[in-house]
């Protein structure tokens, strides 16, 4: 989360590095070469010179793409598509606009929450919400209710000391233990979406159990509102996160109950794959192509297309290129991500023939090897 609160503020970084403070001293000049893990320090002429032209380069193709703010993501062979961006603060939705983006995908909720003693209440939760809704102007804004925990903490000092965070108290696990918590932000949340289309993100599902309690407590809200004349949007649209392995291989049954599906790379990589997504020492082992994580994401979107239910993807694989057209192959039609890669996508979907992809998707999806599968995939983007 430094990675993608770093790139909500437009600050280029890398993470990792542990002896970097070590080598670097404070007046240095530095090259932060984040695309590519690298960080020069007291470059030479013909270094600053190369990284000026690369950075030049960048700005001429960053105005390029800028020309295809308003065309509308459509596949060669005439698929729409739609391409949705994440937010982490309201004042994201205007990177988001500047990039065209048909809606928000991903307001990641838990940002309001992190870095102070006291919770927001209901009133400064609702004025936030209401910014974003009203700033969308009728397009769809997606709120997350609020994933703390594990990577995530509210006031570091104050958090809970647990073996495997990842696997403890975190996002609806925790708001459905503290249900005074959720139900100010359901709350918050409902009332907003009287200003605009908002819907209802959970994350970190793993059971029925889980989102049937959600529904208890989201009813409760309702309710709560009525009795005091508040107006809401009373048809507001109820969507999963699908980030834990056993909801991606249950996924029919949660499409069956939800009104959309979501499905998070970020959490989904990690927990196939036992991966920790934080720790560096491991960061070479987390693989968004390895087989497993693949089929999970197939298994999903096969699921939501079965009963009619909107599948999208909101992890860091909606914004990676390499992914696009299997993605799109896979039958996949919305994609949200950080602003910054929205046109990048859009002109790959404007690329791309869908019939063309489906016999290379075949080959990737039955092969169970990783070295086999990276070629495949690079041969798919060409
Ligand atoms: C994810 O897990 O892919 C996701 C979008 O959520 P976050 O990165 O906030 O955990
Ligand atoms: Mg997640």
């Amino acid at each position: 989360h430094t990675a993608i609160l770093a790139r909500s503020l437009s600050i280029p970084s890398i993470v990792a590095l542990h002896r970097a403070r070590d080598l670097i001293r404070d007046g240095e000049l530095i090259i932060v070469d984040g695309n590519h893990g690298i960080v020069i320090v007291n470059p030479d002429k013909d270094t600053l010179a190369e990284y000026r032209l690369r950075q030049e380069e960048w700005e001429l193709e960053q105005q390029k793409l800028k020309r295809l703010k308003l065309t509308k993501a459509v596949t060669l062979d005439g698929i729409e598509v739609e391409l949705h961006a994440n937010i982490e603060v309201p004042s994201d939705v205007a990177k988001a606009k500047a990039v065209g983006a048909s809606g928000i995908g991903l307001y990641r909720t838990e940002f309001l929450f992190m870095n102070r003693r006291e919770m927001p209440d209901e009133e400064e939760q609702f004025a936030a919400y209401r910014t974003v809704a009203e700033t969308m102007k009728g397009m769809p804004v997606t709120i997350r209710t609020l994933d703390l925990g594990a990577d995530k903490q509210m006031n570091p000092d104050a958090a809970r000391s647990c073996t495997n965070p990842a696997l403890g108290l975190r996002a609806i696990r925790l708001c459905l233990s503290e249900p005074q918590i959720f139900h100010t932000q359901l709350r918050a949340i409902l009332r907003a979406s009287h200003y605009g289309k908002i819907k209802i993100l959970i994350p970190m599902l793993s059971s029925l159990f889980e989102l049937r309690q959600t529904v208890t407590q989201l009813e409760r809200a309702k309710e709560s509102l009525r009795a005091e004349s508040i107006p809401f949007d009373e048809a507001i649209k109820l969507g999963g996160m699908i980030e834990i392995p056993a909801a991606a291989i249950n996924a029919e049954a949660f499409a069956r109950e939800l009104d959309f599906l979501s499905i998070g790379t970020n959490d989904l990589i990690q927990y196939s794959l036992a991966i920790d997504r934080t720790d560096d020492a491991v960061a070479h082992l987390y693989k968004p192509s390895h087989p497993a994580v693949l089929k999970l994401i197939e298994m999903t979107i096969k699921a939501g297309n079965k009963l009619g239910k909107p599948v999208s993807v909101c992890g860091e694989m909606a914004g990676d290129l390499d992914f696009t057209r299997l993605l799109l192959s896979m039958g996949l039609r919305q994609f949200s991500m950080h602003p910054s890669h929205v046109l990048t996508i859009k002109r790959q979907v404007l690329q791309t023939e869908l019939q063309a992809t489906i016999p290379l998707t075949r080959k990737i999806m039955n092969a169970y090897d990783i070295d086999k599968i990276e070629p495949l995939l690079e041969k798919l983007n060409q």
